[in-house]
C-alpha cells in the first residue's frame, strides 16, 4: 500500500497531549490537502485523534482549526493551485474556508481507544511510563491489529515495547520534538524486530512533512535526550558543587548563565529543564537509569520534583516556575533550596563568574550569522586563556558535552558524530555540535 493510501486512515494516541496535538496538526493538515486533490474528492479521510481527556480533546479542535486558518492564509497560492478546477471558489475567503473545512472533517475526536479500528498508521504520544504505554499498546493491537505503530517515546526502548506489547516488529520510534510542527528534527529508532516496511514507511512519512531524519540505535535515551540528561547531570553537579559555597540561589544561577552565554546556546541548562519538565526530566532519567549501565538519576531533580518544583509550561507557551521563576520571558527569580521559596537575582550575581570574553555576542545575534563558526572559535579560544570561575565552568561545560557526544558514538547510539551534532544543532538549536575542537 503506497504512502497516499495509508494516510486516509490514521489515528493519533495522545492526541491532546503537548506533542499529540502538534502531530495531530501536521497529520490533519497533509491529510486534508490529499482530500482536496481532485482524485480523492469524496473519499473519507479519518485522523482519529484519541485521548483520555474529553476537555482537551475540544482544546485541540479549536487549536487544529487556529492553526489551519493560519496555514491557509499563508499558502492562498498554493491552495489556488490545489483547488484550480474549482471555478465556484473565488475570493481567497472562500479558498480558505475550503481548506479549514477540510482539515476540521478530517480530525475525529474521541475518547476511546476503539477508535484506532481500521487505522493503517497509529502515532503514539501518551505518557512516559512503560507500563501505561504497553498496557495501551495492547489493547491498540487488538483494535488495529495490521497497524504500524510510531510511537513518540523520548526514552523507551522500542524493542522493549514491541516485546512486551506483542506488536510483531510493527512499530518504530518516531521521535518528534517539540513543537513538531516547527520543529524539523525527527529522530528515527528501529528495534532490532522492526521491519522493514514499517522503516520505509517512516522514511517516507518523515519526507512528506519535511522532517529531518536522523537515525539512532534503540537505546533507551537515544541520541536527543542520551546528550541532554547527561548534560543536564553535568549542570546539577557543577551547582551542587558551587552551592556549598555560593548558596543555592546564586549557584543555579551562576551555572545557568554559564551554560546560555559563555557556551552560546539558546537557554541556559536549567531553564532548559524547566521548559521541559522537571518531572518530565525525571521520567527519562529513570527510564535511561534501569536500562543502562550507568547511574542517571540525581537527587536534586529528586529533591525538586518531592517539593512540587516542577516547571513546564503554560497553555500559552510561557514557562511555569521551576529551578528559576520568569517574568516576561527571563528569569527572574532563582529557587532556594534552603528556604524553599524563590528569590530575586541579585545583578551582583554575575561578579563571581568574571567578565564575558571580550567581543562576547549571544545566541540570539549569532543564529543567522554566516560568520558564526570563526565567532564561535575565537569565542572558545579567548575562554581557554581566562582565569575566571565563568570561563572555568564553560571549560568544563564543554569537555564534558563532548565526551558525553563522544560517548554517543563509542558506544554505538549515534553512527557517526555528525549525527550526534545533527541532533544538536537541530533538535536543540545549538550553534555547534558537541563533537568540536572547542576547549580542548
Ligand atoms: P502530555 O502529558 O502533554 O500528553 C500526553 C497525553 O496523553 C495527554 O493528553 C493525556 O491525556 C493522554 N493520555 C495519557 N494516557 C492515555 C491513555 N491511556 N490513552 C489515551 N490518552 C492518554 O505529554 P507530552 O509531553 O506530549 O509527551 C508525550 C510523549 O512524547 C511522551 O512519550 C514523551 O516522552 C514524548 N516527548 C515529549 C516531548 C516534550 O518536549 N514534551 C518531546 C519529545 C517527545
Amino acid at each position: 500500500m503506497d504512502l497516499d493510501s495509508k494516510l486516509t486512515t490514521v489515528a493519533v494516541v495522545g492526541a491532546a497531549g503537548k506533542m499529540g496535538s502538534g502531530i495531530t496538526l501536521l497529520l490533519a493538515q497533509e491529510m486534508a490537502r490529499l482530500s482536496l486533490l481532485p482524485e480523492n474528492r469524496g473519499k473519507l479521510y479519518r485522523l482519529a485523534a484519541i485521548d483520555l481527556d474529553a476537555d482537551a480533546l475540544g482544546g485541540l479542535q479549536k487549536y487544529v482549526h487556529a492553526q489551519a486558518v493560519k496555514s491557509a492564509e499563508k499558502m492562498t497560492v498554493q491552495l489556488r493551485q490545489l483547488l484550480a478546477d474549482r471555478a465556484d471558489l473565488v475570493e481567497n475567503s472562500e479558498i480558505i474556508d475550503e481548506y479549514v473545512n477540510a482539515v476540521d472533517r478530517v480530525v475525529w475526536p474521541s475518547t476511546d481507544l476503539k477508535a484506532v479500528e481500521g487505522a493503517d498508521l497509529v502515532f503514539e504520544a501518551i505518557v512516559e511510563k512503560i507500563p501505561v504505554k504497553t498496557a495501551v499498546y495492547k489493547q491498540l493491537k487488538e483494535s488495529a491489529p495490521n497497524a504500524m505503530f510510531f510511537t513518540n517515546t523520548s526514552s523507551v526502548p522500542i524493542g522493549l515495547l514491541d516485546k512486551e506489547a506483542g506488536l510483531d516488529g510493527n512499530i518504530i520510534g518516531f521521535h518528534f520534538y517539540n513543537p513538531p510542527p516547527v520543529q524539523k528534527l525527527v529522530e528515527v529508532i528501529k528495534a532490532d524486530s522492526t521491519t522493514g516496511e514499517i522503516s520505509d514507511a517512516a522514511a517516507d512519512i518523515g519526507k512528506r512533512l519535511r522532517k529531518t531524519l536522523i537515525p539512532s540505535h534503540d537505546v533507551a535515551g537515544f541520541i536527543g535526550n542520551g546528550h541532554f540528561i547527561r548534560d543536564g547531570i553535568h549542570g546539577l553537579s557543577a551547582a551542587s558543587e558551587l552551592a556549598k559555597k555560593e548558596g543555592w540561589p546564586k549557584a543555579l544561577y551562576m551555572v545557568n548563565r554559564v551554560s546560555q552565554d559563555w557556551l552560546v546556546r539558546p537557554m541556559g541548562i536549567f531553564q532548559l529543564i524547566d521548559y521541559v519538565g522537571i518531572d518530565v526530566f525525571q521520567f527519562i532519567q529513570t527510564v535511561m537509569d534501569q536500562h543502562l549501565d550507568e547511574s542517571l538519576r540525581h537527587e536534586l531533580i529528586d529533591r525538586a520534583v518531592d517539593l512540587g518544583v516542577l516547571g513546564g509550561q503554560n497553555p500559552d507557551g510561557s514557562q511555569k516556575p521551576g529551578f528559576l521563576d520568569y517574568a516576561k520571558g527571563r528569569p527572574a527569580r532563582v529557587y532556594d533550596f534552603e528556604t524553599k521559596g524563590y528569590v530575586d537575582i541579585d545583578s551582583s550575581w554575575d561578579e563571581g563568574l568574571g567578565e564575558l570574553p571580550e567581543g562576547f555576542k549571544p545566541w540570539k545575534a549569532l543564529v543567522r550569522d554566516r560568520g558564526k563558526g570563526t565567532h564561535l572559535a575565537s569565542h572558545f579560544e579567548t575562554i581557554t586563556g581566562m582565569d575566571t570561575v565563568g570561563a572555568k565552568l564553560a571549560r568544563d561545560y564543554v569537555q564534558n558535552s563532548r565526551r558525553i557526544g563522544q560517548h554517543l558514538v563509542d558506544s554505538g547510539v549515534a553512527a557517526n558524530a555528525d549525527d550526534v551534532n545533527g541532533v544538536l544543532t537541530s533538535g536543540f538549536f545549538h550553534l555547534y555540535g558537541p563533537i568540536n575542537d572547542f576547549c580542548k
